[in-house]
């Protein structure tokens, strides 16, 4: 696999949706998002629902158009790849769904559904029998179960054929979309085990989509947080669930009793998100936000870096890393 590393600046997602007979109105379902994942690293991305996280999915492996930003893979910009281009770079940017059946035809084999990806690869006929075979052994199952159809496995081994069938076209990231979330708790992590394994020995690169904190603390070497299409807090793993910054990552991280960092203060979550066609003036999560102050109401905050590698859009938070003299002006 390659050194290629996947970078998305100003990711704009945009749709139109129509109201009543004759109007529409616009969702902004990411609105300006900049992601980077490294060779052999995990990032992690975590919102509510609605939140933005699985268009990103779809748009970086070309199943929803951007309106605007860039992608690039390694040297390539394959924001608007068509053709044969858009069939390599699908090559090279697999996804693994929630549900096995969106990425395995329910009426091939597991050996056809696996040899078809071998065979984009350009792998030869008689070759595939045995890398079939390897890629099962990788994610331990045996060969046995290469004749059966994916209605014959249990949710655990459905799992594992999907994670073997992206891997059998070598690719340079693999996104995991909510890709354990229907596992049972001791599948999920052995699973999660597995996926950590298989980063080890290849160095593929897992951009892993979750709602699930306590999954994203096990897997992540990054995690960003989004709110209603846009980032609001990105930063180490480790660092993030120690001391969250955002007054909606803590709230996320304090619902998850088990990620829950010592001393942090809980915050619980009220309300819903506001309607991504119609987000609220200013910080869109004021209304949510018990630390909300009037500018929060009036200004929406930008992705302001404060400390190697953290970002975070909160006013209030960006005022705590200020000089002393800023920190102490009024700020209500
Ligand atoms: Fe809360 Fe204001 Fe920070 Fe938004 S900017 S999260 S409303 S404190």
């Amino acid at each position: 696999m390659s050194d290629a590393a996947l970078a998305v600046r100003g990711l704009t997602v945009h749709f139109r949706v129509r109201r009543g007979l004759v109007g529409s109105r616009v969702v902004r379902a990411v609105d300006g998002v900049d992601l980077a994942l490294g060779p052999g690293e995990t990032l992690g991305v975590a919102g509510e629902s609605g939140s933005g996280k699985s268009t990103i999915a779809r748009s970086l492996v070309h199943l929803t158009r951007p309106n605007g930003g860039t992608i690039t893979l390694g040297e390539t910009d394959v924001t608007s790849l068509r053709g044969a281009a858009l069939r390599r770079y699908r090559r090279r940017m697999q996804m693994v769904y929630q549900d096995p059946y969106d990425s395995l035809d329910p009426r091939m084999t597991v050996r056809d559904a696996i040899g078809e990806a071998l065979a984009v690869r350009g792998l030869s006929r008689d070759r595939r029998p045995g890398e079939v075979a390897r890629l099962l052994s990788r994610v331990n199952l045996p060969d046995a179960l290469a004749a059966r159809y994916p209605g014959q496995l249990s949710g655990g081994q459905r799992q594992r054929v999907s994670i073997a069938r992206a891997l059998a076209v070598e690719p340079d990231v693999i996104i995991c979309d909510e890709a354990v979330a229907a596992l049972d708790v001791s599948i999920r992590a052995q699973v999660l085990n597995l996926l950590k394994d298989i980063q080890r020995d290849t160095g593929v690169a897992y951009l892993f989509i979750s709602h699930d904190l306590s999954t994203l603390r096990f897997v992540a070497d990054r995690v960003a947080i989004m709110y209603v299409g846009r980032v609001v807090e990105h930063g180490p793993s480790l660092e993030l669930f120690a001391e969250p910054l955002h007054p909606y990552t803590r709230a996320l991280i304090a619902a998850v009793p088990s990620v829950t960092a010592r001393g942090t203060k809980r915050l619980h979550l009220a309300g819903e998100p506001p309607d991504p066609a119609n987000p609220p003036t200013g910080c869109p999560f004021h209304p949510r936000c018990p630390e909300a102050i009037d500018e929060c109401r009036r200004v929406r905050p930008e992705l302001t870096v404060v400390g190697p590698g953290r970002s975070v859009a909160c006013h209030v938070a960006v005022r705590s890393f200020r000089s002393p003299r800023s920190a102490a002006e009024p700020s209500r």
